[in-house]
């Protein structure tokens, strides 16, 4: 019987292999962090997952769920031309806008695997300052000259914007500000997304901070800010130490199954 106000969803772990589960499992805990960490908007952004071994499936929300309600189970499976081909035990459907951008980046950038959009507070502010992200910080140093920043067209819902959104964000970048509006995140992996839009987030926090205080900004040297990204990008020990947010995922899913366990339903 169901509880009230909770919804319950029919489990398809025994009609997914396991590396689609366990990509499942691990989309569901990034809308859960989304929501923990004040980053998220009601039922509202969206946050899409490539579907290992099937470079042209990916993983999306159900539009109509607050994101502490996000399960595993919950998730659409769909193509990149926008077919559902494994549909959750739901009524709800997916959000155009949301399948629009974001199967934009997938297709477009295949080194991508998780795609992130919200609209968090500080980020959306600094969306609508000329300057965008100032390298005022560590945090924002890290986002040196790779941040791309796309014009608001008003509500992304047509396929002309599509090759505009992907040429604005370019090959390298994994960041995009979408003025006026919020943001768009890439990550090689969905622990990647969430580490960058946690970090861009509080760089941008930090930032406002700056601007409220009315003093004076100090700046380091540019070289100083291009050595800090390099580091943070190839990893402060050599190559494979980058800082991809591989270390504190397990402790976040710790902190998830400790708290609310029903993510991985
Ligand atoms: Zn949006």
């Amino acid at each position: 019987m169901n509880k009230p106000g909770i919804i319950q969803f029919k489990p398809v772990r025994d009609q997914v292999d396991e590396a689609e589960w366990k990509m499942r499992v691990d989309l569901a805990a990034c809308y859960r962090l989304m929501a923990r960490y004040g980053m998220s908007d009601m039922i509202y952004n969206h946050i899409t997952a490539r579907v290992p071994g099937s470079p042209d499936h990916i993983l999306i929300n159900a539009y109509g769920l607050m994101y502490p309600e996000i399960k595993a189970s919950s998730l659409y499976k769909i193509d990149l031309a926008g077919n559902v081909v494994l549909r959750p035990d739901t009524s709800y459907g997916i959000n155009n806008a949301g399948y629009l951008i974001h199967s934009t980046v997938h297709q477009g950038r295949p080194d991508i695997h998780c795609v992130l959009h919200n609209h968090a507070r500080a980020s959306t502010a600094v969306s609508a300052m000329k300057s965008g992200l100032l390298p005022l910080t560590q945090t924002a140093m890290r986002f040196y000259d790779r941040v791309s920043y796309h014009d608001y067209q008003a509500v992304a819902l047509f396929d002309e914007e599509r090759p505009v959104l992907l040429r604005d964000l370019g090959p390298i970048n994994k960041v995009m500000v979408l003025r006026n509006h919020g943001m768009l995140y890439c990550g090689t992996s969905i622990a990647d997304a969430f580490n960058i839009a946690y970090f861009f987030e509080n760089a941008c926090r930090i930032q406002i901070d700056v601007m409220q205080a009315g003093a004076e900004p100090y700046y380091p040297p540019r070289e100083v800010m291009l050595r800090t990204r390099d580091i943070f990008e190839n990893g402060p020990n050599g190559p494979g130490t980058a800082m991809s947010g591989e270390l504190e995922w397990p402790a976040l899913l710790r902190m998830l199954d400790r708290d609310e366990p029903s993510y991985k339903d």
